[in-house]
């Protein structure tokens, strides 16, 4: 597909939805008639596979009982290794160096108790100053475990702008009073992109263990964090991977680190055969497994196996490019149709820098949130002013896109969103 002549008109839409060889999997998810639904990266829709995977899933407990683990349609007691595998391409890892376990934030507490070891000089954790909360949080509470203070010993790279984080500064920052730094693949306000193997070889140089939070990358964008030489990388499956509210996350080790033991572990972390064995010697895994703890949380788990079967015949090149071609027309959209009220694109401009959303500032931005969703566009805010707005490649067209600025620009030439309050709702 080719946009090199775009133009404004839903002909023009409706014509590169014609060339789009992903528009079939729209078909395979739940979307209500008249929603364009534009926070598929912070809770993707359900699709029909996943949920046929979730009740085969049931179906096998119904069935089988305890069973279950090992016979059925999906056999429990191999299945975060089994989506492990599958979750591989889409990250470019080896199958043993992926799992499906825990949440973003353990699964930050895990890799950042095996992977930091202050020695000497070489006590510090270096993050970002436009990161995510709870990653922050997650951090602060590890240092305090070591009995350092976060003031002295969490270092956060400053932005230039307070939307982007420039690679230059974060390698500047990497001195060697540096254990261990952790980033986001792609903020989650701004949407920039981080060079993350121009970092990877500058942590590595450097003797630094490098861990990569890729919340807003993993099924927007390809990686490939095994060639990289990233060492640890954590991501959830219910942003862009559509495997539900609160389903299981996953996380990467490379396999240099193959064997390494837990800093938090549980019998889940042992080698698959020896588990049983019930000795009070952990063996761990020689893979990604060793970071599992405890017993897997299956039912949060099964609609991944579902989604992830759309991913590998959708394929992640594909979804990609068809990302960067919905931001890069409702970009163009946006600043033909939108100039005259008020909005800020935040978000870098060029392609190799911007991951899958559109981000948008105003200073109505609270209301704007509000009013869109009266007229069926599903954004999301985030403090203080950003609208996000991410057309998903499997689910959205490029005439929902169309569709979504015509309403935009109807809401602000209105002003309908002068009658909402303007108070953040709780989950925003
Ligand atoms: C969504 C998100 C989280 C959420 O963490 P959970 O432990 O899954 O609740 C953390 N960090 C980033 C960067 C996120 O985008």
């Amino acid at each position: 597909m080719h946009q090199t002549s775009f133009n404004p008109t839903l002909e023009f839409a409706q014509l590169l939805d014609s060339q789009d060889s992903l528009s079939p999997f729209k078909e395979e998810f739940y979307l209500n008639e008249g929603m364009i639904y534009l926070d598929g990266n912070s809770l993707g829709l359900l699709s029909k596979r996943a949920e046929q995977s979730l009740l085969e899933s049931l179906n096998d407990w119904k069935q089988l009982a305890i069973d279950g683990w090992m016979s059925g349609t999906h056999p429990w007691f191999t299945l975060a290794e089994r989506l492990g595998a599958m979750t591989a391409p889409l990250i470019g890892a080896l199958p043993e160096e992926t799992i499906v376990t825990g949440s973003i934030t353990t699964n930050i507490h895990q890799l950042v108790s095996t992977f930091y070891k202050p020695m000497g000089k070489r006590t510090k954790i270096l993050a970002d100053s436009l990161t995510f909360p709870s990653d922050i949080y997650a951090l602060q509470s590890q240092l305090k475990l070591h009995g350092y203070s976060p003031e002295e010993h969490l270092v956060l790279v400053p932005s230039r702008d307070g939307r982007l984080i420039e690679e230059d500064d974060i390698i500047d920052a990497m001195t060697d009073e540096v254990a261990l730094v952790l980033l986001p693949s792609v903020l989650y306000r701004s949407g920039q992109l981080l060079d993350i193997k121009r970092l990877a070889s500058a942590a590595q140089e450097k003797g630094i263990i490098l861990g990569i939070d890729a919340a807003h990358s993993i099924g927007a964008i390809p990686h490939q964090f095994h060639d990289w030489g990233v060492d640890f990388a954590v991501w959830c499956n219910y942003k862009y991977l559509n495997s539900g509210p609160g389903g299981v996350g996953g996380l990467f080790v490379h396999n240099k680190h193959a064997g390494i033991m837990p800093g938090l572990a549980g019998w889940f972390s042992s080698k698959k055969e020896k588990q049983f064995d019930m000795e009070y010697t952990l063996d761990p895994a020689p893979t990604a497994g060793a970071l599992q703890i405890g017993t897997p949380h299956i039912l949060s788990m099964a609609p991944l196996i579902g989604s992830l079967q759309i991913f590998e015949e959708a394929s992640i090149e594909k979804i990609r490019l068809k990302s960067l071609q919905l931001t890069e027309y409702f970009m163009n959209l946006i600043e033909l149709e939108l100039s005259d009220y008020g909005f800020t694109i935040a978000n870098p401009r060029e392609g190799e820098r911007r991951g899958g959303h559109v981000s948008l500032e105003h200073e109505e931005a609270i209301r704007i949130c509000k009013s869109l969703k009266e007229n069926k566009i599903i954004p999301d805010f985030r403090a203080p002013n950003i609208i996000r707005l991410a057309p998903i490649a499997l689910y959205t067209s490029f005439a929902d896109v169309w569709e979504a600025v015509q309403r935009i620009k109807k809401i602000m030439s209105e002003k309908q969103y002068e009658k909402f309050e303007n108070k953040r709702e709780t989950v925003a």
